[in-house]
């Protein structure tokens, strides 16, 4: 029982913590299923572990910073939490955790740095296009510049495709089924527009109407898992402004901003803003769960080509939203599609928001792994819903030499549906 929770903890974040800790009968089922515990094998490294060290901190037993290590090593990746027989709501804990403690933590030079360059450039897509430019630049200087920017240099995309800007309304072809509204992301602007091309021709073609809205930017994902909650709810609040209640759906294609979307009323707890977060909440889908649900209209015509493909589940997307099936559903009906699983498709590929910059050689490990895998399924294209998932890819598999593709599900959706002409 967390009943000695320092009155300076208490807050309303506490009951979901106090909930998620008594949960835990410690069981260590979700052992196994844990990237870190697998990396290091230290039961610390664990949710099992971890779980404990928040607690005692919690309870003030155990200092933040004795902590501190083991819990920045979390991934967020919740792999945790359906290998849990308990059912323990490990992301009642985590964020809310680093949000309580965070005045406390203490961090390096290098991670503050970076720390407020991401949190400057990521959630803005002129600054963040302005970054990876400066980026690319900066690493003839790679050499003489201080190793807290390498991470920084060395995740750089070498290059990013042209700025893309869409209409605050794509209008449903055919027999209108429909009307969403879509988020685009930030990172996913500037680093690959095209998913958000493909979403809109594929929803549009299915007869279903897409609102964009204008003034929504960044959802507050990056800031929550950090443990900026100010930022968090900042965000939070100005994406339950931009969009509008008269859809039948707020869709997203990036996982991760999903996810975040999806603990909005956790974000808000305790706030005016807590209940329109939770209705809020219930219309937030994954674009691929929602035109699975929808049916697909018409099919892809058959080119007669067939090839191989393997989907790599974003955690954001299976563990979090419980995203599993339907975008391996998308896939297979595809003409041509012959999907594959992949080896230790579970674990997660190491890009988690950030933490292939906060924490390079657990990241490494894991990304590398993950490629070894898409490599070893023999796909021609491997698929994934999820931005960084997407990036983290792409740059194993160039390390190792690869030419397999990386997609986005709606990128190859949209090729199979409306081929160019
Ligand atoms: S599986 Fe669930 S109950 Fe068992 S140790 Fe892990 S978190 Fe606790
Ligand atoms: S969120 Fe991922 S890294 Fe963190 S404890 Fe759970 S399984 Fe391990």
């Amino acid at each position: 029982m967390l009943h000695t929770i320092p009155p300076d903890s208490q807050g309303p974040l506490t009951a979901p913590m106090i909930h998620a800790v008594e949960t835990c009968v410690h069981c260590g089922f979700c052992l196994a299923a844990c990237p870190t515990y697998r990396e290091l094998g230290q039961e610390m490294d664990s949710p099992r572990g971890r779980i404990v060290l928040m607690k005692e901190v919690l309870e003030g037993k155990l200092s933040v910073a004795a902590a501190q290590p083991h819990i920045d090593r979390c991934l967020g990746c919740l792999a945790c939490e359906p290998a849990c027989p308990s059912g323990v709501p490990y992301r009642d804990l985590i964020s809310p955790y680093r949000s309580v403690v965070r005045s406390q933590t203490r961090h390096s030079i290098g991670q503050k740095v970076r720390r407020v360059l991401v949190k400057w450039t990521l959630p803005s897509p002129v600054r963040f296009r302005w970054a990876i430019t400066s980026a690319r630049l900066g690493r003839w200087l790679r050499p003489v510049l201080p190793a807290v920017f390498r991470p920084l240099l060395d995740l750089a995309p070498t290059s990013v495709p042209p700025r893309q800007s869409w209409p605050s309304l794509v209008p449903a072809l055919g027999p209108r089924r429909g009307r969403v509204a879509l988020l685009t992301g930030c990172a996913q602007q500037v680093l690959a527009p095209d998913i958000t091309a493909a979403a809109l021709a594929v929803l549009s073609q299915q007869g279903i109407e897409v609102v964009v809205p204008t003034t929504q930017g960044c959802c507050g994902g990056l800031a929550w898992h950090t443990g900026d909650l100010p930022t968090a709810q900042r965000y939070a609040r100005r994406t339950l402004d931009a969009f509008p209640d008269d859809v039948d759906a707020v869709l997203t294609t990036a996982a991760g901003c999903g996810s975040a979307l999806h603990e909005y009323a956790l974000i808000l707890r305790g706030t005016p803003d807590e209940a329109r977060a939770e209705r809020f909440r219930l219309r937030v889908k994954d674009a691929s769960r929602f035109l699975v649900e929808l049916g697909l209209r018409g099919t892809a015509s058959d080119t007669g080509l067939r090839r191989k493909v393997a989907y790599h589940d974003a955690c954001h997307l299976s563990n979090s939203q419980g995203v599993h099936d339907e975008p391996r559903h998308l896939l297979r009906a595809i003409p041509g599609v012959e999907l594959c699983e992949l080896a230790g498709s579970q674990l997660c590929c190491g890009s988690a928001g950030t933490y292939n910059l906060d924490q390079p050689d657990i990241a490494e490990a894991l990304g590398e792994q993950k490629a070894r895998a898409v490599i070893a399924s023999g796909a021609e294209t491997v698929v994934s819903g999820n931005i960084g998932c997407l990036t983290q890819l792409e740059a194993h598999l160039k390390r190792l030499g690869s030419p397999i593709r990386v997609r986005h599900t709606l990128q190859l959706l949209r090729d199979a549906l409306l081929p160019p002409v």
